[in-house]
Order: structure tokens, then C-alpha cells, then sequence
């Protein structure tokens, strides 16, 4: 974990991308202290807490969710007594999550053996085996906003913007504007293919647009190495490409996204981590296609990981 003042005050903590789960977090030591985003486990999160103390003047009053899933909030009990705030879907989010004893299940899935499971859950196992599940208690946020909420720390503006539904039904964004810093969350993947879990291929496209408009000169991706507002483009040029290569296909009468996926040559995106994601854009273009809503599940996340899996095995075939 790389810890690195990107602005006077302000850090980014940075985990090398290795796949799913590796995400980057931040802390703007300002006002009364905002950290953004917590880590997948409580290992991880303690080593991103040691890093805050260690150049916090005192303990942050802010911790915010940038979404619900697990890698930017499983941290979030080590946090407990800070206002976290979030956008009211992710608390919902968390909510179903944890009724659904989702931790216990990962856990449980790890101690069993990687060799038990099938291939896409392997897939998918082998590549968050760093993590520990173990003693997570998941903790909800505790202030919750609907589109917009404006901190003011001793004079420096810190702006928390809502920009969903694009990768999930509850993004924000955090714009830091004397800074010209935005943390972008999972708005931005960079050098690793992203995926979208809900929300549409417009927004997600609206909602790069609004990081643009804010015309940032660092931003910090929720998974991949820091850049700028050119590596935000290719992303988005990387989305537009794979929906309307989809549309083609889905025109020529092909139904199934794993079909779809295998005819779509991704050239110079296949260095990016884990080129098989693709298949979550596709799948979610192709509900686009068949007319329905943007909270209309386009597959769960098991199914999705074994087109994943497959996808990966035919281009090695
Ligand atoms: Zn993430």
C-alpha cells in the first residue's frame, strides 16, 4: 500500500491493482478530516488507518463511502464513531448485504478450498485471496445524501457528488476544486477493465462527462494508478467501443453476451487486468438492447463470473 500526498494535504492510498478487490482510498487531512473509502478487509484498512494517524493532527470527523461494495466499505467498523456518509442507496445496498450474511458466505467459500468451487468462483477466489474475511462486522453508513453535499474544511471546499446509477446504483464522487483533485471511485478503471454491476452505459458515460466538466488535473481511479482526465477519455472510449461493437452483434441477431463477447476483438485494451471482465459490459449493453430498465439484473454475480471464466479460456484456447 502506497501512501502519497498528491496535494498539499491531501493523500491517496494507493493498492496495486492485481483484480478484483484491489482499490485505491484517500485522506484530505483539511478542516475536520475526510477519508475516502475503506479497504476490502480490516488488514488492509488498519494499514490505510496507521497511514491517516500518522499524519492526522487528530482523529478525521468524515468517512466517505464512494459506493457499497465490499472493497470501499468492509473497512468501515474500524471507522465506527465517524459520520459516514453516503448515498441512501448504498446504505440500502449494505443493508441487503448483510442480511444476507454476505461476509460469512466469503469466508466460508475461502476455508473450503479454492479446488471445490467451480471455475468462475475460482476465478474469481483465486484473485481475492489476499484478503481476509474474518471478524468483519459490516457497518452501515450513518449520514445519508441524496445528489449533493458540500463540506467546507476551515475555508477549503470539499464537494461529494452523486453521479449514479453508473458502476452501481450509489456512486459518488469527491471533488476537492482549490485542489483540482477528484477522487473518482469506480467511475474509473484505469489500465484494468471495468465493471459495471447496475446502473446503464449512458450514465456511466454522463457521468465521466461531470468528472471532465470539473476540469481536474489529478484524478485518483477507485482501482488502477493515479492519472488524468485523458486516461478518464480512454476508459470512456473503451465503454462506447464495446457497447456499440455489442449493438452490431445483437443486430445481427446474437442473444447470448458470451456469443457477443468472443467476436468482440478489444485490441489494445487486452493488457489492461482481467480483459474477460468485458463481459459485464456487454451483458449489461445487452439488456439495454432488450428495452429494459437500468435496475433490471442482468445476470448474477456467479453466472457473470463463469462467462467470465469462459471468455478467458476461449481467447487462450
Ligand atoms: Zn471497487
Amino acid at each position: 500500500m502506497e501512501f502519497k500526498e498528491i496535494g498539499q494535504n491531501v493523500f491517496a492510498c494507493l493498492l496495486q491493482d492485481k483484480g478484483f478487490g484491489f482499490n485505491n482510498s484517500g485522506f484530505v487531512n483539511l478542516g475536520d478530516g475526510v477519508i475516502i473509502d475503506t479497504h476490502y478487509d480490516l488488514k488492509h484498512t488498519q494499514q490505510q488507518k496507521d497511514h491517516i494517524l500518522s499524519v492526522a493532527e487528530k482523529p478525521p470527523r468524515y468517512l466517505v463511502n464512494t459506493h457499497h461494495n465490499g472493497d470501499h466499505t468492509w473497512g468501515n467498523q474500524l471507522y465506527a464513531d465517524l459520520e459516514i456518509i453516503a448515498h441512501k442507496k448504498c446504505a440500502e445496498e449494505m443493508q441487503l448485504e448483510k442480511d444476507s450474511n454476505i461476509v460469512q458466505l466469503f469466508q466460508g467459500l475461502k476455508a473450503g478450498g479454492l479446488d471445490s468451487l467451480p471455475p468462475g468462483l475460482r476465478w474469481f477466489f483465486e484473485d481475492i485471496e489476499e484478503f481476509d474475511y474474518q471478524g468483519i462486522d459490516l457497518t452501515l453508513p450513518n449520514r445519508l445524501i441524496d445528489e449533493q453535499l458540500d463540506l467546507d474544511l476551515d475555508g477549503i471546499p470539499c464537494e461529494i457528488i452523486y453521479v449514479g446509477p453508473a458502476h452501481t446504483s450509489n456512486d459518488l464522487i469527491v471533488h476537492l476544486p482549490a485542489h483540482r483533485i477528484v477522487f473518482a471511485s469506480d467511475i474509473l478503471f484505469w489500465k484494468c477493465t471495468p465493471v459495471g454491476w447496475a446502473g446503464t452505459n449512458d450514465q456511466w458515460l454522463k457521468a465521466i462527462d461531470r468528472i471532465v466538466s470539473l476540469k481536474p488535473g489529478i484524478i485518483v481511479p477507485g482501482h488502477g494508478p493515479m492519472c488524468g482526465i485523458n486516461d478518464l477519455l480512454e476508459m470512456k472510449t473503451y465503454l462506447e467501443y464495446v457497447y456499440e461493437e455489442s449493438k452490431k452483434l445483437f443486430d445481427r441477431g446474437i442473444t447470448e453476451p458470451l456469443e457477443a463477447a468472443k467476436q468482440i476483438d478489444i485490441f489494445r485494451y487486452i493488457g489492461w487486468t482481467q480483459p474477460e471482465r468485458m463481459i459485464w459490459t456487454v451483458s449489461r449493453a445487452f439488456r439495454d438492447f432488450r428495452g429494459e430498465s437500468w435496475d433490471v439484473p442482468f445476470g448474477d454475480g456467479i453466472t457473470l463470473m463463469d462467462l467470465a471464466y469462459q471468455l478467458k479460456q476461449h481467447w487462450n484456447s
